[in-house]
């Protein structure tokens, strides 16, 4: 087959704690990621050229190498060059749902999808943990992409524990269309403002890392206790994001005033999720809240938890 439908679904995160600097640069990271039903699709085409070409119908997505779909197709073709030479390039259409750099990880689960989707096209037959192997190569987020539901995610956020799937909950997502913030820029002024707070001996690392395998947020989703997942939220992001823009914490008090379970920032924001027992609660909230804030800036989308990582979509292979 030449051609895959994939459906890329978006992140949340229930749990982001940043616990110090690694020697390659990049935070230590002790997170729980979920993935959620609203996700882009994308399709990928053999196209019998030397040319990776993206297309896409939002106009902030790039089209060229910077665009995180374009360097996994790039890596699949070095890392297979004889097959890369027998199928030629990929051309790479994004339909895209999720925002863009909203924290959302609308990138790495494009990336994780073509990924994915090469794997397939090429009849390579790569494992999972070995897709996610040359996931952790272009990004952290990328190789939970790859496998979806809910895990604990250390190290930069690439070594993953699955834990019980939550299919149960629906949440409500709000997001400014005119806010971006930089995910770069939030974890800089973390570290400018908490570096003093950070570990680095090998010994607390896991500590703490198994602290929060052993702690209250993991005990609940464990035993699906709802009331207590919806408290036990938790992003060290906030403390910097929530400061610099006040409309953000505006949209968190909002949804806080309303029938759900918890809110919180994902990621590295601006996009603000509540978590919710129902649909019906999940729209009641989103009613509330934009009655209450009024701001024809302010986008709003309602979606549940989901299960899975990257799915072929409907169309399914051509
Ligand atoms: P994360 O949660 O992983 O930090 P994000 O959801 O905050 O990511 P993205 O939607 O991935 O952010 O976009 C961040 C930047 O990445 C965008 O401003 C865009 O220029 C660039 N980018 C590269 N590839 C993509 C892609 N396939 N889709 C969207 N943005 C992309």
């Amino acid at each position: 087959m030449h051609s895959y439908s994939l459906i890329a679904p978006a992140k949340i995160n229930l749990h982001l704690e940043i616990i110090g600097d690694r020697p390659d640069g990049f935070h230590e990271l002790v997170m729980i990621l979920q993935s959620i039903e609203l996700a882009d699709q994308i399709d990928i085409q053999a196209n019998s050229t030397q040319k990776i070409n993206i297309h896409s119908n939002h106009p902030q997505v790039p089209l060229d190498e910077t665009n995180l779909a374009y360097r996994a197709a790039q890596l699949m073709c070095e890392a297979f060059p004889d097959v890369y030479h027998n199928f030629g390039g990929v051309d790479i259409v994004i339909k895209k749902n999720i925002p863009v750099a909203a924290g959302l990880a609308g990138g790495s689960t494009n990336a994780a999808a073509v990924l994915v989707g090469i794997n397939m096209m090429w009849e390579l037959g790569l494992t999972q943990p070995e897709l996610q192997g040359l996931a952790a190569q272009l990004g952290s987020d990328i190789p939970f992409c790859v496998s979806g539901g809910t895990a604990i995610a250390t190290g930069r956020g690439e070594k993953l524990d699955p834990i019980n799937d939550l299919d149960n909950l629906w949440l409500v997502l709000a997001k400014y269309s005119n806010l971006s913030v930089s995910t770069a820029w939030a974890y800089q002024t973390y570290r400018q403002q908490y570096s003093s707070t950070y570990i680095s001996e090998e010994k607390d690392i896991k500590s703490r890392t198994a602290k929060l395998h052993s702690g209250p947020l993991v005990s609940a989703i464990i035993h699906k206790q709802t009331k207590e997942i919806g408290k036990l939220l938790y992003n060290d992001l906030e403390k910097v994001v929530l400061p610099e823009y006040p409309q953000v914490a505006q949209l968190r008090s909002a949804f806080a005033q309303t029938e759900i379970l918890g809110t919180m920032m994902s990621g590295s924001g601006p996009t603000v999720f509540a978590l919710c027992e129902s649909e019906e609660k999940a729209v009641r909230s989103k009613h509330k809240v934009k009655e209450a804030i009024n701001d024809p800036n302010l986008d709003f989308w309602v979606t549940r938890l989901s299960s899975g990582g990257i799915q072929v979509g409907a169309s399914g292979e051509s």
